[in-house]
């Protein structure tokens, strides 16, 4: 039994008449005192029903009650759920990350129980079988050649469903029900639990490096030594992190423990399933979005009694029921896609390191191009850097050129230069295959009318509308909101006068299409990459050469291994650095970084080609010479001296409502209780950039916090202080990484 749930029963049992705290996973959600039924006996982490106004729900008993409440007014708690219960590791998570974001306990309770469904004994499925009747009684039953071959397959075999019977009979289910409501078949239920084959632990992975094999050894070590250290495994793409921390999760499968492994889009982590299935002979469970609703209850419920060994998931993976966690890998640990913008604002890398450390295990972030914060983290020795140098096997980093594209004075409507142009020709040539990364979806990210200027905008967001060629249609990114492309300009009448401005990937795709009529192309965005199914069919054709082309968005950025991929050109480099936000440069960085690290991954030396018609700026000066370090230090001096992350601290505040002038009343009353503290900056209240989203308007307020001040303690009385608007809500953002 693992110290958890030895907890669980060491603690007292609450009996009949006393009163427990149960937290309810709703948005106000608190811990509410309950009376305990006769003959009921609970302990904290049991999940239990209980009334809730007109409403029964679920639960966790979190402890004693409060006694806030007359005894008489309490109600009782109605059932205990036959679940194991929450593990107390898992309710301290949820308090920690409720009091870290500023939610409440029950909104993160709710993403704890996101399947509910988990919660109850497993359903079983219908299943049919020859009912033992006597011979006059079967000789009742009208029978045809169908239904003979039904019963024979049925003979002498376990019960089976309708469709089992069906498939192996070849006839429809129809025929099966028709026997059973004959009387010929009699149905049962039965509870089929997919069964989890445990991962090979004994074969032996590939025979390691010098470098790669003391990063592995230091990483069992801790492993072995089984309490928290935060791990940062930095190395260049292709350089065998991967290898490396499938030794630690080995480890752990060894020392009896489950291990978590966070992408930032699972939904396209078909090659590094296939590589776990290879080192460790069966698939890890999975936790995405893209779930169906059995497979999550499967998987839940397996986590919680610990028959899935390791589990590989997007961010909402951190609030699964483990049994007994012992190592937490993020990989890619720099992706903002670890950020969740909405509902609960938080940092699955950060919160990831915050369970590790109240499981007391250690956590492991893996980056080719690490985030400021964790570079800043080892400096000051609370992460050990683990460092692999050089790609594995000899194969070289590729060679990166910028091209000036001030230089190439292409018209309006083209935009590869002649460079690229033959690059490419050179790649296709010699039968290698090419990537073109422009992070845009769709056809063109504005179209405006050529007779008056009007532009096409999104009526719920400040956002213009981009074309999408493909599908017909003018789509806002923000809402979804899409029209086909109008004939007439609203705005003027003028008919067929609109103009498409700048390129995505489609218009992207036309222009190559128009000089390599004969090259095989494949696009990559979100919008042809719908699951993980499309993403694995397209990698695929990749890894079959099936595709001489990629044309993509950021999406074909991250850790895939394409051996015959050998040039990949960046259309618009400069692309990430508009905006000006705080991580501007460090994301543009790490993307193109990454992005280059696609190409010479097998024999062949890769080339990476980028277009800017920025070549001065720091970061396409640090991407020609390749010293990743030189511009990492540089950032890291800036952000010291301006006080930013992650020396000083910022909060966000984002105030939204349907009624602007209800916003701005809320903004300024934001401004009269704002925090006047030495340390303490408020900066806004300013109109965010996305001023109007669905519908709602918005204002942004940015709290800059001296390093060593509480910023949750100081944003609580801040906003308990302040007068409440009806209809306007204010998100809090601790640690912001958008502004928008
Ligand atoms: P990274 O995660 O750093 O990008 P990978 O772990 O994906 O690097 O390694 C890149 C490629 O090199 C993969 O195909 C991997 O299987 C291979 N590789 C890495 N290390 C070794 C090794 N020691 N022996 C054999 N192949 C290796
Ligand atoms: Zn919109």
């Amino acid at each position: 039994m693992n110290s958890d749930s030895l907890q669980n029963t060491l603690d007292p049992a609450f009996t009949g008449g006393s009163r427990v705290g149960v937290l309810l996973p709703v948005p106000l959600g608190k811990v509410y005192d309950y009376l305990v039924g006769q003959g009921q006996s609970l302990h904290a982490g049991d999940f239990v029903r209980v009334p809730f106004g007109p409403r029964k729900l679920v639960g966790v008993v979190w402890g004693a009650g409060a006694g806030d409440v007359a005894e008489a007014k309490l109600k009782s708690v109605s059932a205990k759920l036959p679940a194991p219960p929450m593990a107390e590791v898992t309710r301290k998570f949820i308090d920690w990350l409720a009091a870290y974001t500023l939610s409440t306990q029950g909104q993160v309770l709710k993403m704890a129980m996101s399947v509910e469904d988990a919660l109850e004994d497993p359903r079983g499925v219908k299943v049919f079988q020859i009912a033992d009747l006597d011979a006059d009684h079967h000789a009742n039953v009208k029978m045809t050649k169908t239904r003979e071959r039904v019963l024979d397959v049925l003979r002498g075999s376990p019960p089976m469903t309708a469709s089992e019977i069906a498939l192996a009979a070849g006839c429809s289910p129809a025929v099966v029900t028709g026997l059973y409501k004959a009387g010929a078949l009699v149905e049962a239920s039965q509870v089929r639990e997919r069964t989890w084959a445990a991962p090979d632990v004994a074969s032996a992975g590939p025979v390691l490096s010098d470098a790669q094999a003391r990063a592995a050894h230091d990483l069992v070590a801790r492993v072995q030594a089984g309490a928290f250290v935060g791990l940062l495994l930095d190395g260049v793409p292709g350089s065998g992190k991967t290898e490396v921390y499938f030794e630690a999760v080995a480890e752990a499968l060894r020392e009896g423990k489950q291990v978590l492994v966070l992408l930032p889009e699972i939904a396209l982590g078909s090659q590094w399933l296939a590589r776990f299935e290879k080192r460790f002979g069966v698939k890890p469970a999975e936790w995405h979005s893209d779930l169906g609703q059995r497979e999550r209850r499967e998987t839940w419920r397996a986590v919680a009694d610990g028959r899935a060994r390791v589990v590989v998931g997007a961010r909402s993976a951190l609030f699964l029921p483990f049994h007994d966690l012992g190592l937490i890998v993020v990989d890619e640990e720099h992706d903002p896609a670890f950020k969740q913008e909405e509902g609960v604002i938080y940092s699955a890398r950060d919160m990831a390191v915050v369970r590790a450390h109240l499981g007391n295990f250690p956590i492991c972030l893996v980056s080719a191009t690490p985030s400021l914060e964790s570079v800043v983290n080892v400096e000051a020795g609370k992460y050990q850097l683990l460092h692999l140098p050089e790609r594995h096997g000899g194969a070289v980093l590729p060679e990166l050129d910028l091209i000036d594209m001030r230089l190439e004075k292409l018209p309006a409507t083209r935009w590869l230069s002649g460079t690229l142009e033959q690059a490419l020709r050179d790649t296709f040539a010699a039968g290698e295959q090419a990537m073109l990364f422009l992070n845009r979806r769709g056809y063109a990210p504005l179209t405006l009318c050529r007779t008056c200027g009007h532009r096409l905008a999104c009526p719920n967001c400040s956002a213009w509308l981009v074309e999408h060629r493909v599908r017909g249609r003018l789509q806002c990114h923000h809402c979804g909101h899409n029209i086909p492309l109008p004939d007439k300009c609203p705005n003027c009448n003028a008919e067929y006068s609109f103009h498409a401005c700048g390129p995505g990937v489609e218009r992207l795709a036309e222009e190559v299409m128009g000089i390599f009529p004969e090259v095989r192309f494949a696009l990559a965005s979100s919008d042809t990459l719908s699951g993980p199914r499309a993403a694995a069919d397209l990698i695929g054709r990749i890894e079959r050469h099936e595709v001489d082309l990629i044309i993509g968005t950021q999406i074909v950025a991250k850790g895939y291994h394409f051996p015959l991929l050998t040039l990949v050109g960046v259309v618009d480099g400069d692309l990430g650095l508009a905006g000006g936000d705080l991580r501007a440069a460090e994301r543009t960085y790490q993307l193109l970084y990454q992005v280059a690290g696609r190409a010479g991954r097998g024999d062949k030396p890769g080339r990476v080609l980028v277009q800017t018609y920025l070549p001065d700026h720091p970061v396409m000066q640090a991407m020609a010479s390749g010293v990743r370090d030189t511009f990492v230090a540089e950032e890291i001096r800036a952000r010291q001296e301006l006080a930013m992350p992650p020396f000083g601290r910022l909060v966000a505040l984002i105030v939204s409502g349907k009624i602007e002038s209800a916003v701005d009343a809320q903004a300024s009353a934001l401004v009269r209780s704002s925090p006047r503290y030495e340390g303490v900056r408020v900066l806004g209240p300013a109109p965010a950039p996305l001023a109007l989203l669905r519908g709602r308007h918005r204002r942004r307020f940015l709290m800059k916090v001296k390093p060593g001040l509480p910023p949750q303690a100081i944003v609580r009385e801040w906003l308990e202080r302040t007068q409440k608007e009806k209809g306007v809500r204010i998100q809090v953002d601790v640690d912001p990484q958008s502004f928008l």
